[in-house]
């Protein structure tokens, strides 16, 4: 990598909102509902360099890109490229300001390759159309000069000139992609924003065309920006890596690092469910809980406080992670129960407890316990009396009142404070509160993983 100093794409606070209709009531009185599909992302992008974007599916990735060279109109937030002058200079340009005239003629330095070959491709032109139009449409090139530089892209993508003439659905899903890449190169961009290239390929052909984009990369000085939902997948391409949650980039950092020592704990568990080549591998998954929350009603707070299993215990108890993450499934799991004998069939992580009838406090207690694996007593005394509240609420007056008491009495910071993006070490940023400086006075500890383990021998 080169020019280190200076990021060629620096992107500030990007959101992007979809309006969606309300019901006839809302739209009566005027009232509106945002899905926040991407939420005040801020990330730079270095010359020569690839940073992988990966997250689950409706994380915002994909909106996240097109919002980036403007395929759709982000809603907030500044996105400065710097473009290279004839005398090699940079000029700041605010992608964000331009007219589309001018961020049509600015799709040279800026091209993006879709996510599905078969669909992304006009089944009615030519190959050798599909590849010449961005030629044609900048006026680079035209008559033989154009065909010759059609054979020359085919070529380069690892197809054949021949192939020029034929039609998309004559080929493979590795050909269409290599065509698609013909395509984006046909204008000598700067930097391609690549959406999921290879998630729809065979796991062979997928290594072929990552490689053909290193190739690429080294042979025309290309940076990408490679989205995908697979962490394996950009491990090897990527120089740095944001992995997002919910609209939000949860952590940034250089590859090796965040894969050796991943800081959010989103990433550790995507991480920790990677196979590895070794067939006797059993090592120590973290299963995430549910699905990801919508993006029309995030959670206050960390967004992902519901599914995290670092959650930070409520600063008044002194109760250890174990047990605080029982207390918080009760919390999480009250809601969904309908009856006092539902919610005790729930039992800790989707196992049923026998269906037991309830007829004195000190049963329900215990069954309580045993379903959540609450230790009996809690460490804390105060704790302990809050938790004996909520079950002579549960058995006295039912669900709703035993939910509502934990929710007040039972608070983790991560469910009211939002964690900014921190810079831990240059270059590696994390979102999350055991990071932040004021929750770890509170004697709180900061992850060790494995790497950490070894440096600090
Ligand atoms: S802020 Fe809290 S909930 Fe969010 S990732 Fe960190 S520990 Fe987990």
């Amino acid at each position: 990598m080169t020019e280190r100093d200076q990021p060629i794409l620096e992107v500030r606070n990007l959101s992007k909102y979809y309006e969606m209709g309300g019901s006839f009531v809302d739209s009566l009185l005027g009232r509106k509902q945002e899905v926040k599909a991407v939420e005040s992302v801020d990330f730079e992008l270095y010359k020569g360099e690839t940073l992988g974007v990966v997250g689950e599916s409706g994380c915002g990735k994909t909106t996240l890109g097109r919002s980036l060279l403007r395929l759709i109109e982000p809603t907030d937030g500044s996105i400065i490229y710097r473009q290279e002058q004839e005398d090699g200079t940079r000029e700041e340009i605010e992608l964000t300001d331009l007219s589309s005239s001018a961020l049509r003629g600015l799709r040279r330095d800026l091209q993006y390759i879709f996510q599905d070959p078969f669909a992304s491709l006009n089944p009615r032109m030519t190959v050798g159309d599909i590849v010449g139009e961005p030629l044609d449409i900048h006026n680079l090139a035209s008559g033989e000069e154009r065909n010759e530089r059609v054979r020359e892209l085919l070529e380069i993508v690892g197809l054949s000139p021949s192939h020029a003439y034929r039609y998309p659905h004559e080929f493979s899903g590795g050909q269409r992609q290599r065509i698609g890449i013909a395509r984006a190169l046909a204008v000598d961009p700067e930097i391609i924003v690549c959406d999921e290239p290879v998630s729809a390929l065979d796991v062979s052909v997928q290594a072929q065309i990552l490689n053909l984009l290193e190739d690429l990369q080294d042979e025309f000085d290309l940076s990408y920006i490679f989205i995908a939902h697979d962490l394996s997948v950009v491990e090897h391409i990527s120089d740095r890596v944001a992995v997002m949650y919910l609209g939000e980039i949860a952590e940034a950092a250089p590859s090796e690092r965040l894969f050796a020592s991943p800081k959010h704990p989103y990433t550790e568990a995507l991480l920790s469910v990677i196979p590895e080549p070794d067939p006797n591998w059993v090592g120590n998954k973290i299963l995430l809980e549910g699905d990801v929350p919508s993006a029309l009603t995030p959670p206050d707070g960390c967004r992902f406080h519901t599914r995290c299993h670092r959650i930070i215990p409520p600063e008044e108890y002194d109760i250890d992670q174990d047990a605080w993450e029982s207390l918080r499934n009760l919390k999480l799991r009250v809601p969904d129960a309908s009856s006092v004998p539902d919610l005790i069939t729930f039992g800790r992580k989707g196992e049923l407890v026998e269906d037991e009838a309830i007829e004195e406090l000190s049963r329900l207690d215990e069954i309580l316990r045993s379903a959540f694996e609450i230790p009996s007593p809690l460490s804390d005394p105060t704790a302990e009396d809050h938790l004996s509240e909520v079950v002579e609420l549960l058995h006295g007056e039912g669900l709703d009142a035993a939910g509502e008491t934990l929710d007040e009495l039972f608070v983790s910071p991560c469910e009211t404070v939002s964690p900014e993006l921190i810079e831990t070490e240059r270059l590696h940023q994390v979102s999350c509160l055991l990071y932040d400086d004021e929750y770890r006075s509170g004697g709180l500890e900061v992850p060790q993983t494995q790497s950490d383990a070894v440096a600090d021998d």
